[in-house]
């Protein structure tokens, strides 16, 4: 089980320490399941020094595919290392629709992630349309298979999946527990046709979408649900902290 928070492009400095601050004393040392803040590129060395020695890791949203080189404006693996950060949100739906992120960037930064052994969270996920023409299994499939695709992985911590489904995220309409449930195993099934049987198994698929306190125990209790990839409710200490509990209560 994981838990990580999206802060999005919310919080300067000031208002992300604070945050963790409060995070930190809310949730308390995590017990049986993984918790993560990924933060704006600027606040992760802040983040990182309250975090460290918490139990509580530090994730990035995006990152460049290069090492390093003229790429202005662009950060890599290696400085999100540097920083602290143990995964990397990649192919978040936003970074696809409004940043024309494809399932072959999505790749590249993932096996580059991997290269320098950052943990990337490879967000999937259908819009409202394409659920509508009943086109979501297909499109979530392509996603992954292209988006995971030459991927060498010994074991079921280095990667971590999220399914978004674009028409739940940041607008208080959740997916329903039988389509979550049916879409993870779906991915499920994928990932042990990529990699294999054991790790294919063992890969931490989140969801992500309006998850709240009232909602998480019902989601998080589904098969193959390890979990929440959480924006709004990330940006409230005690709301994050209920739904780590609720993650906790499921493991
Ligand atoms: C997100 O930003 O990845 C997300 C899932 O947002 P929300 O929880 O607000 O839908």
């Amino acid at each position: 089980m994981l838990v990580a928070g999206n802060w999005i492009m919310i919080l300067d400095l000031a208002s992300a320490r604070q945050l963790t601050s409060g995070v930190v004393s809310a949730v308390g040392t995590p017990k049986g399941t993984g918790v993560a803040l990924c933060p704006p590129f600027v606040d992760l060395d802040a983040t990182y020094s309250l975090l460290h020695g918490t139990g509580i890791r530090l994730g990035a949203q995006n990152m460049h595919e290069q090492d390093s080189g003229a790429f202005t404006g662009e950060i890599s693996a290696p400085m999100l290392r540097a920083v602290g950060c143990h995964y990397v949100i990649l192919g978040h739906s936003e970074r696809r629709q409004l940043f024309g992120e494809t399932n072959e960037s999505v790749n590249k930064k993932a096996l580059q992630a991997l290269s320098h052994r950052l943990v990337p969270i490879v967000c999937v996920g259908e819009s409202l349309e394409q659920r509508d023409a009943d086109r979501h299994n297909m499109v979530v499939e392509e996603q992954v298979r292209a988006g995971l695709a030459n991927l060498e992985v010994s074991s079921s911590s280095e990667i971590v999946v999220a399914y978004e489904p674009v028409w739940a995220i940041g607008t208080g309409r959740t997916a329903t527990p039988d389509q979550v449930q049916d879409m993870h195993g779906h991915i499920r099934s994928l990932l042990q046709d990529i990699f294999n049987e054991a790790i294919g198994s063992g890969i931490d698929i989140l969801y992500g979408g309006s998850v709240k306190p009232g909602n998480a125990a019902e989601l998080f209790q589904r098969p193959n649900v390890d979990g929440g990839l959480i924006g709004g409710a990330a940006l409230n200490a005690e709301d994050f902290a209920a739904i780590v509990r609720c993650a906790e209560e499921a493991a």
